[in-house]
């Protein structure tokens, strides 16, 4: 029997490690210097809280979601739970629950981690994929979105990338949104029996949701409905305004999307997705929102927020489609080699003692020849091999050497401390010529 992944999943191999590490870590700090702590929240949560929190009429949770009955207490049936198909609802949950309302607002918070969404995989599409998430809730101030905004913004383009622009628009309040579902409803039906078949469903449910269809057959009649811009209360028009004030001053450029959307009631006011170079609507980099009506509606007391989720993979599949190379990783640059078992463990203490002094260093495996052992050396990128042989033993010294320029010293025990504070700088110091061109450049 052989054993395979399931289905949309994948096993993120060393290969991939550069990216992951620079784009987790850039991820991470970015929130730091933008104010936000990490929040880890579990991942499966009861099913209702995403049923509630998500909406029972999305795609996530009406056909999306990977949820089991638990197991109960004396073989009875359990509760029912569900993988995170998202972040938002299990942190405002958290912030419900841990009483985060008394401490100071708002509170800007963010997470990493792997989300589960049982949706049809294809290129940048998983079962289980990895999303960053910030939120900051308790401030209704536009400042709030602008935030978030800038925080996506400057996060993709430190990352690299070019041609950066926020499609945004706002989607009202409980006040003046349900005027403008109406009117979107009132255009909309007379074309009812030629919208895709999913979008006819909608329009009865939650008419907003079809002006954000992907179906071909709908999407002739969107162009000429109304916008929502229009129909906007004093206080959501003045709130929208403001957010795209400030992207201006910051020069973050930005097209109103009348057609951009959340078709869910709790969602208010903005509502963004970034777009980059070379990427149409369906790859848009990520989007994010406000949804003042949330934690409400999870049993919380009235509570604004803002936030918004990328996902990592698609990152860096981006990254990739645009030829943006992470930086290097450090790796070991010394080669500890040995001639036999005497040999050996004194390899064994080198090697720890290189390690306990910071410097990253390899050891020989499997006894073979010293000859087959150097090989081994160069295979893994090593710049330097230590070696003990017999002449070493007798008088306490190793053979060092520089394995780019094949020269070679022997150099004492007792000196090799000197010679291991020399290479600290060398333990991150990849050699020149495999930096990436990015990195090479921001050095200069
Ligand atoms: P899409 O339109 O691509 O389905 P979405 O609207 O479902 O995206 P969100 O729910 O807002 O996306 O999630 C935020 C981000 O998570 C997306 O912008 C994308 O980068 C990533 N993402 C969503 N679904 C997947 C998936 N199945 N595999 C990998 N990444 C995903
Ligand atoms: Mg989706």
């Amino acid at each position: 029997m052989k054993y395979q992944r399931i289905k949309g999943t994948q096993d993120i191999l060393p290969e991939a490690e550069p990216y992951w590490a620079h784009v987790t870590s850039t991820v991470q700090a970015l929130a730091r210097r933008f104010g936000f702590e990490q929040i880890s929240t579990p991942m499966f949560e009861n099913t209702a809280l995403f049923a509630r929190g998500v909406g029972e009429d999305t795609d996530i949770v009406s056909k999306e979601m990977y949820t089991w009955l638990d197991r109960g207490k004396d073989g009875e049936q359990g509760e029912s739970l569900t993988l995170r198909p998202e972040f938002t609802a299990g942190v405002m949950r958290a912030y419900i629950e841990n009483g985060f309302a008394s401490r100071p607002q708002p509170q800007k918070l963010y997470s990493v981690g792997p989300i589960f969404r049982r949706e049809k995989p294809q290129k940048g599409r998983y079962r289980q994929f990895h999303q960053f998430n910030a939120e900051i809730i308790g401030s209704d101030d536009p400042v709030a979105d602008f935030e978030i905004l800038l925080l996506t913004h400057t996060l993709y383009r430190e990352l690299g990338f070019k041609n950066l622009v926020f499609q945004i628009n706002s989607t009202g309040d409980p006040e003046c949104k349900p005027r403008y579902v109406a009117a979107l409803k009132q255009y909309l039906l007379p074309y009812a029996d030629k919208l895709a078949p999913t979008d006819r469903d909608r329009l009865e449910r939650n008419p907003l949701r079809v002006l954000d269809s992907k179906e071909r057959e709908t999407l002739p009649y969107l162009s000429g409905a109304p916008h929502i811009v229009d129909y906007l209360n004093d206080d959501c028009k003045k709130h929208f305004d403001e957010v795209l004030s400030y992207l201006s001053a910051v020069d973050i450029p930005y097209q109103i999307n009348h057609r951009l959307v959340r078709g869910l009631d709790y969602y208010t006011k903005t509502v963004f997705e970034l777009w980059g170079e070379g990427l149409g609507a369906q790859a848009a980099l990520c989007g994010g929102g406000r949804y003042d009506g949330l934690i409400e509606l999870l049993g919380g007391a009235p509570t604004p927020g803002v936030g918004f989720a990328t996902g990592i993979e698609r990152i860096i599949m981006s990254m990739q489609d645009q030829g943006i190379e992470p930086p290097a990783l450090a790796r070991p640059q010394v080669f500890v080699a040995y001639l036999n078992e005497a040999a050996k463990l004194v390899a064994v203490k080198l090697v720890t003692d290189l390690r306990n002094a910071g410097v990253g260093a390899r050891i020989a495996f499997g006894g073979r020849s010293l000859k087959a052992q150097m090989k081994d050396a160069d295979r893994t990128g090593c710049r330097f091999a230590l070696i003990i042989g017999e002449d070493e033993l007798k008088t306490n010294s190793v053979i060092l050497r520089d394995l780019g320029k094949s020269e070679q010293a022997s150099v004492p025990m007792a000196d090799l401390q000197t010679w291991v504070t020399n290479l600290i700088d060398v333990r991150t110091t990849p050699p020149q010529e495999e930096q990436p061109e990015s990195a090479a450049e921001e050095a200069k």
